[in-house]
């Protein structure tokens, strides 16, 4: 009796292990033919999280010179698109790991930080370079391969970078200070305090929920 209860429990045993190991097999198997799947799409998500990443970075140095200027309108608005930028990149991040592939952020190497209006100019020059190269591109792969999840924040983070390419300008063209900025906590969509949606047009989230600076 007692050798018989011996050998259900190591039968059970090993059909435990055996069931674990099963399931551990076709997880991996399952994120795999995810990541295979949405190879181009996990590229063009890593591409836009990691200049969101380093773009981040160089507003935060960008806002740190505008404050030893005291210039603290463009200091806030350093300050609004480098949170934009992060949104930005949480959203990308979110996005790769729901379909199969992994996010670390890249190694962003020491950025010249001049002056202000230099930096401005910079941040000018990189955004419409950027926004120029791609033109929805990414977003329109993302259509073709039935991806809508991915394409739609995708569209929402070229909708936002136009803003700030405007946004840009107007600091650099302007003389007249804005007394802040607001940005969506939902999609990174920026404003001046003057003049904004009352729902943002990309996610829908109500003007109060915006974050000021
Ligand atoms: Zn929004």
């Amino acid at each position: 009796m007692k050798t018989r209860n011996i050998a259900i429990i190591i039968f059970c045993f090993f059909c435990g292990a055996a069931l674990i190991a099963t399931l551990h097999i076709r997880s991996k198997i399952s994120g795999r033919s995810l990541e295979l799947q949405w190879k181009a799409t996990l590229d063009d998500l890593d591409t836009h999280s990691s200049a969101a990443h380093i773009q981040s970075l160089r507003y935060d140095s960008y806002a740190r010179q505008a404050a030893t200027e005291n210039d603290h309108t463009r200091q806030k608005l350093f300050l609004a698109l480098a949170h934009s930028e992060r949104i930005h990149e949480q959203m990308c991040k979110h996005a790769t790991e729901l379909f199969g592939g992994n996010y670390s952020a890249p190694y962003a190497g020491a950025d010249l930080s001049t002056t202000t209006a230099e930096n401005l100019r910079r941040s000018i020059d990189s955004a419409r370079s950027q926004h120029s190269s791609s033109q929805g591109s990414a977003a329109t792969r993302a259509i073709e391969s039935g991806n809508r999840y991915v394409a739609r924040i995708l569209i929402w983070i070229d909708g936002c970078n136009r803003r700030h390419i405007e946004l840009l300008e107007h600091a650099y063209d302007s003389l007249t200070a804005s007394t802040g900025y607001l940005v969506c906590p939902k999609c990174g969509n920026t404003y001046h305090t003057e003049s904004y949606d009352r729902y943002c047009p990309f996610c829908q989230t109500h003007h109060s929920d915006f974050k000021r600076f």
